[in-house]
């Protein structure tokens, strides 16, 4: 189990470089080096040269070469964010629990944002580059992360301690959401699961209300109403079954706009160390606006190579000034990713993340799988 749990990297600045998991295929102990000696509470941070980029330098001074290559394959961000545990097999049973409650999907990817740590509450929005207060605007008195917004803000209590939600209380502020939101749904049954879910979403919509200057309902209002939801959708007799998770999407041709272009993504991986990323941009027409073909740095796994691909398909597209664009690509499990139907903590969020947020590049995306060439 302890093989599973694992640091994944974002600034380096809570990482010890000698004593935490963080190294693919390398358990820390395993890592062996004269530097343990010299320097045994270095940090990841000072094997970065600049955001985004590992310092090769330092690297081979401390490591030697297979490690070194090793690291240099794990993605790094290129926006400020925390080093996090992740737990792979626990994240992926989390996120099917989630799925299959019987719930109107916006409550399911609503949890699991929250569990992602990627809502946009002002200390997620300082560390994008975004000027503004990272206090809370309920209380105006903590910092307003995902588990304050959820749990811990003093203006809430009132109405978790009227909801039937166990474990709510056990909250700390020092806990992230997952870490807390990891203990607690083993704690809970379906129900609990669903109630907290839908307050949750209504205590988040709330909150911006009043970051807009509406005022906030009385919490007795609130209770009503996600008492009321809940009952309602426990009572509808003709649910839809929940779509599977690992359906497939579709891969039928479709027409593409005429603003639109269609960017084919390709990895090649022939050996450990030749690897390759390719894209074709094509506009409405199928008309060639450009190709690109380059060697790839090594990468941990398929996976990772995959995801990188799509990332520099993107690049190439905002380059080009395509104005809204349809990805395609062979790589299955990536592309789930991307349309939130399956879900990764591990180095490959990391690509994830870059991928989307390149979205805003664009008037319109899709990211489209199909699993044989697609010939226009
Ligand atoms: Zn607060």
């Amino acid at each position: 189990m302890e093989k599973s749990i694992s640091r994944r990297i974002g600034d380096g600045q809570s990482t010890l470089v000698f004593k935490d998991n963080w190294i693919p295929n390398y358990p820390a102990r395993e890592v062996l080096s004269s530097s343990i000696r010299v320097c045994p509470n270095l940090l990841v941070f000072t094997l970065i040269s600049s955001p985004g980029v590992w310092n090769r330098e330092a690297l081979s001074v401390f490591f030697p070469l297979n490690v070194a290559n090793n690291i240099l394959s794990i993605p790094l961000a290129r926006e400020p964010k925390d080093d996090i545990w992740f737990w792979a097999l626990t994240l992926n049973a989390v996120w099917k629990r989630i799925w299959k409650l019987q719930l109107p999907a916006k409550f399911k990817f609503f949890l699991w944002r929250m569990c992602r740590e990627i809502l946009p509450v002002c200390s997620n929005l300082v560390k994008r580059g975004v000027d503004l207060e990272t206090c809370c605007p309920l209380c105006k008195d903590e910092e307003e992360t995902v588990s304050h917004a959820i749990l811990n803000c003093v203006q809430l209590r009132e109405l978790w301690s009227s909801l039937p939600v166990p474990f709510v209380g056990e909250s700390d502020a020092d806990m992230s959401f997952i870490e807390w939101f990891n203990v607690a749904i083993t704690q809970w049954d379906d129900d609990s699961l669903c109630i907290f879910a839908i307050a949750a979403y209504k205590m988040w919509n709330k909150r911006n209300e009043v970051r807009l200057g509406c005022t906030s309902p009385p919490s007795a209002v609130l209770n009503e109403s996600i008492l009321g939801l809940w009952s309602e959708l426990s009572n509808l007799q003709d649910r839809a079954d929940p779509p599977s998770a690992s359906q497939a999407p579709s891969c039928s041709w479709l027409p593409l706009d005429f603003n639109c272009c269609k960017v084919n993504v390709d990895a090649c991986k022939s050996s450990a160390v030749a690897t390759g990323v390719g894209v074709v941009i094509r506009n409405f027409q199928g008309r060639v606006l450009g190709a690109l073909a380059r060697r790839a740095t090594p990468c941990a796994s398929v996976e990772l190579l995959e995801a990188t691909t799509i990332l520099a398909g993107m690049e190439f597209a905002r380059d080009l000034r395509c104005p809204s664009v349809v990805v395609e690509g062979d790589a299955q499990f990536e592309f789930k990713l991307l349309n939130g139907q399956s879900s990764s903590l591990s180095w490959l969020s990391t690509v994830v993340d870059s991928i989307l947020s390149l979205r805003y590049e664009f008037s319109s995306i899709c990211f489209r799988w199909f699993h044989v060439a697609l010939i226009w």
